[in-house]
């Protein structure tokens, strides 16, 4: 009887199917339903480390560099992401202030960094044991981390303010859409199949014995 870990439900039709191998198709469609069920990404694990560390770099100024300034009548405000987390929570908006830290400062963080050291222990081929944990902890905070609603926001403040002030775009606002393209791209990039694979191949043998053996 064939394992369960060694089948996939179709998302279209919950028909279960053989499990991907990503070292031979490129595209794989459900018999039933024609649905694309995977979809090769070449050189995944490089991308995804070229992108998480580009993301990396581009955090710091993101989350600390003013995002806009406004001046209306002579007076000019800015502020960044992390002023806005602080304003929030001094003015009692305790709520939007921890979902703003949470989904756009710390978990886009913890992302790109859990896909960089993962990326970088395939690439050097440098097996922990807590490597399936942690890539499986990046999959998780992937549906958590949203800089890009919190962007949302901003470009509609923008709108809406325009008509009465005027708006300068600071450096902090280029480095937080780069931010969101890469943090958006490094999803876009990830074979989980791939990865997985290769988390399977570099695991020493003994740890593969003592696995076939639970
Ligand atoms: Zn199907």
């Amino acid at each position: 009887m064939r394992s369960l870990s060694a089948l996939i439900a179709c998302p279209g039709c919950d028909l279960l199917l053989k499990k991907i191998n990503p070292a031979g198709s490129i595209k794989q469609f459900c018999p039933r339903c024609n649905r694309l069920l995977y979809q090769k990404k070449s050189h995944s694990i490089s991308k995804v480390l070229a992108i998480s560390i580009s993301g990396l770099i581009a955090y710091i100024p993101a989350i600390s560099l003013p995002l806009l300034t406004l001046n209306a009548m002579g007076m000019h405000q800015n502020g960044s992401v992390f002023d806005a987390f602080v304003s929030f929570y001094h003015q009692n908006y305790i709520f939007v202030a921890v979902l703003l830290f949470l989904t756009s400062i710390l978990f886009p963080l913890l992302k790109l960094s859990l896909l960089f050291s993962v990326a970088l222990q395939l690439k050097l081929r440098l097996y922990s044991n807590n490597l399936p944990f942690l890539f499986r902890l990046s999959h998780y905070l992937d549906e958590w981390g949203m800089p890009d609603v919190y962007l949302i926001a901003v470009l509609v403040s923008i709108i809406k303010i325009s008509s009465v002030a005027s708006i300068q775009y600071d450096v902090g606002f280029f480095c937080f859409i780069f931010l969101v393209v890469m943090t958006r791209a490094s999803s876009s990039a990830l074979d989980s199949e791939i990865f997985w694979q290769e988390i399977q191949q570099i695991k020493p043998p003994m740890q593969l014995h003592e696995n076939s053996s639970d």
